[in-house]
């Protein structure tokens, strides 16, 4: 079977650039595209292995030469299978992949590169107590951190020196490689994609532009911050590069668990135990709050578990809003190490309770009750 000519297949000239080949395949690609291609996706995708494999040559200066030399007859030797060499593993999905990979993904899209780069956000870690989060507090932090060069002012050359255009490159900062049948471009590995090289490095930073420093900086950390709050410090991140604008520091905040209280939001919690004697008949208890104690009375018959909620004693939050609360929750302590006394007064306590029917203690009775249905219901 006769091969079309390449050139055709492309619907270009002869004397096509590189740009008119690539622009031509450019657009042959998406119309043979298998999503404009439902109805007839085999004939579509027949016509784009020709067309891939026609540019695949075209675009390679060398193939380029040799076809235009000697034809088909030139290349085929080449690829060592002519057009059976495509197929099998190579799916269809996988050669638009490569096809729009290279063509939109940036690489070969003449992509804008500037040296001049804005330096890295850092992030600072910092441990702060309950009481320095919810009061609010300064604190210093030593971060190691990279700074602009004072040696070459950052240009990473020697003093009296200057940085030169990069011989690899010449100043583009990217280059063209042969990876395949396609020639993608690539950042310089000369010259890191500067566009520029140091033939006299810096001695301090040896050609880095950019020093390592230890800088203390003061944070002012308002009230109300929490776990997971960041404090955004402008321009104290690292150095640019070349002249760029330095990032910024953000400093984390992590609070560290408290022996008393939990914090939720604006409320804090605590847990405040409670006699026995206390739970039945009640009286006032000193509970701590971040801002002093504060009296907490219990009324008589008092429940384990019960919450009391004391107004404002919680935390103004760092983004605005009311004041949260403190919430105490009673527990309810069993005695122990009971004296031969006390057990006697327990047992005469207890005889008396059951002396009075259901009304001491209505939850464990509704409970027996319930329990006690419940069990009936199961064996009928
Ligand atoms: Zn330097
Ligand atoms: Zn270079």
């Amino acid at each position: 079977m006769a091969k079309e000519d390449f050139y055709k297949l492309l619907g270009v000239e002869k004397n096509a650039s590189e740009a008119e080949i690539k622009k031509s395949y450019r657009k042959m690609a998406m119309k043979y595209h298998p999503d404009r291609n439902k109805d007839k996706p085999e004939a579509a995708e027949k016509q784009f292995k020709q067309i891939k494999e026609a540019y695949e040559i075209l675009s390679d200066p060398q193939k380029r030469s040799a076809y235009d030399q000697f034809g088909h007859a030139g290349v085929d030797n080449s690829r060592g299978g002519g057009p059976g060499g495509f197929g099998g593993a190579e799916g269809f999905g996988d050669i638009f992949g490569d096809v729009f990979g290279d063509i939109f993904g940036g690489a070969g899209g003449g992509r804008q590169r500037s040296s001049v780069q804005r330096g890295a956000d850092l992030r600072y870690n910092l441990e702060l107590t309950l009481e320095e989060a919810v009061g609010g507090t300064e604190a210093k932090i030593r971060v190691p951190i990279l700074t602009a060069c004072g040696e070459c002012s950052g240009t990473g050359a020697k003093k009296g020196s200057k940085p030169v255009t990069c011989t690899t490159c010449q100043g583009h900062g990217q280059v063209r490689m042969q990876q395949g049948f396609f020639s993608v471009q690539q950042t310089c590995p000369t010259c890191g994609g500067s566009g520029q090289q140091i033939k006299d490095p810096c001695r301090k930073c040896h050609g880095q532009g950019r020093v390592q420093e230890n800088k203390t900086l003061s944070v002012k950390v308002p009230q109300g911050v929490d776990t997971g709050d960041r404090i955004r410090l402008g321009g104290e991140g690292e150095a640019g590069a070349n002249g760029g604008p330095a990032g910024d520091l953000y400093v984390q905040v992590q609070v560290k668990e408290h022996p008393i209280f939990s914090r939720d939001g604006a409320n804090l919690y605590c847990e405040v135990p409670i006699s026995f004697p206390v739970a039945c008949l009640g009286g006032e208890l000193e509970v701590p709050t971040l801002s002093g104690k504060v009296k907490l009375k219990i009324p008589a018959e008092t429940q384990t578990g019960k919450l009391f909620r004391l107004r404002g004693k919680g935390v103004k939050p760092v983004r605005g809003g009311a004041v949260g609360d403190l919430m105490c929750r009673v527990q309810v302590e069993t005695p122990v190490r009971l004296t031969k006394e006390q057990r006697a007064l327990v047992e005469k306590l207890k005889d008396s309770l059951s002396g009075g029917g259901k009304q001491h203690s209505p939850q464990e009775h509704s409970w027996v009750d319930g329990v006690k249905s419940f069990i009936d219901k199961l064996t009928g």
